[in-house]
């Protein structure tokens, strides 16, 4: 009988459309028999020319490719992206030139910190990294489901996810460290205040905000330029799991978002999100009080307002989840002619290393995996690894004079000049006034009374396994973005009692 659960019935369903091929070898030639292996006699030993027992064994053992450093679990989906309004005058990109345009799109979503047996409802950021098939190429816009970013130098990238992971001795997850480094890098504090907010845990994957949370840069086809961050919007309504349920969920039904995520599409309930832009004028970007190329900081709403732009649809699950979704290369560093990165030293930093992560885990030629490129691309690459598409007997140099694959002349329009000027240094922005001030208005304006309070309760959770001197130093920075929320945390972890009976 058929489960209610699509993901269950995943087996059957096979069985429906399909009737048994012959078994092969990898070479092809049909197996002999799948239950035994040869050996001298019934009770004898195993023969090394079994060499179809061997070619599976071999093959098994090389299953496992190294999971991702970051975003190691995570599910995947396929649909398309709809333009419904005009966003030309901004952007000149193929894949918004044309209101009704549907463009294919792939969709990774992941936690961070976990390993990929890790549990679907841990309090973390969610990955939300679209891929656009464009019939420019390939632009991935890897983005979060919150709209900043914990620091905003990548120089501090592995110290920081080192603190998320386990601690070198105990292999333990550790909130020592957790704490440490927070509290000893306050422009994080933005981020943890929506991390340990109610939006912290998401309820799957189909009920969150996604945001790009860097700031880009879109060309038009004049060559003018402006600063943009993007958002998705979710159709479905935001819908938060309490911590609680969350804790016991991570026992009971540890994949439960990528199961909701299946059986969603499955059942024909395809996830939306509606994406929007906003918009910072060159000019406007020498002028605001806040860096926008610090993704520790959001541009406020009112001064930048939502530009809608399209939909993003995702209707079909995977067919295969290696091939697929463990295989899929998200890169910031794919961009088209039209859409570029802005001087924001996040992203300037994950543009090298997405795809040095993607080089190490799935090899020079991971481009040529179908679900990552699955154009005929025309270039000077050669060799490698596993390459698949050599590009025949074309020319393998440039210049050339032999019909090899030249520039586009129209495309030099999307890559106007950028006047930067500056001394070469190293600068560690110093935390300043205006790092409490988007989280005080996070604080007092966008949190209810309800939410300050489980916002509080979230951390002290937390906080509380800490050392007392970093709890200290907790309280101190969270009195800074509201005196209130500094005497809320005091007295979640009872600082003031714990220090009298100290006295
Ligand atoms: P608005 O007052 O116009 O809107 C508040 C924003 O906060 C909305 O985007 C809302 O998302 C989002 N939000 C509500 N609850 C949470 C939560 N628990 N975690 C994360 N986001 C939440 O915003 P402003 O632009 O004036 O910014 C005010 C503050 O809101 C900012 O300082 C920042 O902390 C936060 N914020 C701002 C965003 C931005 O891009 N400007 C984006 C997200 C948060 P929704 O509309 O989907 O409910």
């Amino acid at each position: 009988m058929a489960s209610k659960d699509a993901a269950l019935n995943q087996l059957m369903d096979y069985k429906q459309k399909n009737s048994s091929p012959v078994a092969t070898t990898g070479t092809g030639a049909p197996t002999i028999v799948k239950d035994a292996t040869q050996s001298v006699g019934p009770r004898g030993p195993v023969l090394l020319q079994d060499v179809h027992f061997i070619e599976e064994m071999a093959h098994f053992n090389r299953e496992r490719i190294p999971e991702r450093v970051v975003h190691a679990k995570g599910a995947g989906a396929f649909g398309y992206f709809e333009v419904t309004h005009d966003i030309t005058k901004y952007c000149g990109a193929k894949v918004f030139d044309t209101v009704g345009k549907k463009t294919p799109i792939a969709v990774r979503f992941s936690t961070v910190g976990g390993e990929s047996g890790s549990a679907d409802t841990a309090r973390d950021p969610r990955g939300f990294a679209v891929k656009f098939y464009t019939e420019d190429g390939i632009w991935d816009l890897v983005g979060n489901n919150t709209p900043v970013f914990f620091i905003r130098d990548p120089i501090l990238f592995a110290s920081f996810i080192h603190t998320q992971k386990r601690n070198p001795q105990t292999h333990l997850k550790d909130p020592n460290m957790f704490w440490d480094f927070h509290t000893l890098r306050p422009e994080s504090i933005h981020q943890f205040m929506i991390l340990f907010s109610d939006r912290g845990i998401p309820d799957g994957y189909r009920h969150m905000n996604g945001y790009g949370s860097h700031t880009f840069k879109l060309v038009n086809s004049k060559g003018e330029y402006h600063y943009c961050k993007f958002h998705y919007k979710t159709a479905q309504g935001i819908k938060n799991i309490p911590a609680d349920k969350a804790a016991e969920l991570a026992g009971t039904d540890p994949d439960y978002a990528i199961k909701d995520l299946f059986n969603a599409i499955a059942n024909g309930n395809y996830p939306t999100y509606n994406m929007s832009i906003q918009i910072m004028t060159p000019e406007q970007a020498k002028q605001t009080k806040f860096n926008p190329f610090d993704v520790t900081k959001v541009w406020p709403h009112s001064e930048y307002p939502l530009i809608p732009v399209g939909k993003l649809v995702f209707n079909r699950n995977p067919e295969n989840y290696f091939a697929e979704v463990e295989q899929i290369a998200l890169n910031p560093g794919h961009m088209v002619p039209g859409i570029q990165p802005s001087p924001d030293r996040m992203l300037q930093g994950r543009l090298f290393t997405y795809g040095d992560t993607h080089r190490y885990r799935l090899g020079a030629n991971h481009l040529q995996i179908p679900v990552n490129c699955p154009f005929k691309v025309k270039n000077f690459q050669r060799d490698g690894f596993m390459c698949l598409n050599n590009q025949g007997n074309a020319p393998n140099y440039h210049p050339n004079s032999f019909s090899g694959p030249q520039v586009d002349p129209k495309v030099k329009a999307f890559y106007p000049p950028e006047p930067l000027t500056g001394d070469i240094d190293r600068y560690d922005d110093p935390i300043t006034d205006v790092d409490f001030e988007q989280p005080r208005i996070f604080w007092l304006k966008v949190l209810d009374e309800g939410a300050k309070e489980r916002l509080i309760a979230n951390m002290v959770a937390g906080l509380k396994e800490a050392h007392g001197f970093i709890q200290e130093r907790a309280v101190k920075l969270y009195t800074r973005v509201h005196p209130t929320m500094g005497a809320k945390l005091a007295e979640g972890l009872k600082l003031a009692e714990r220090t009298k009976a100290n006295l």
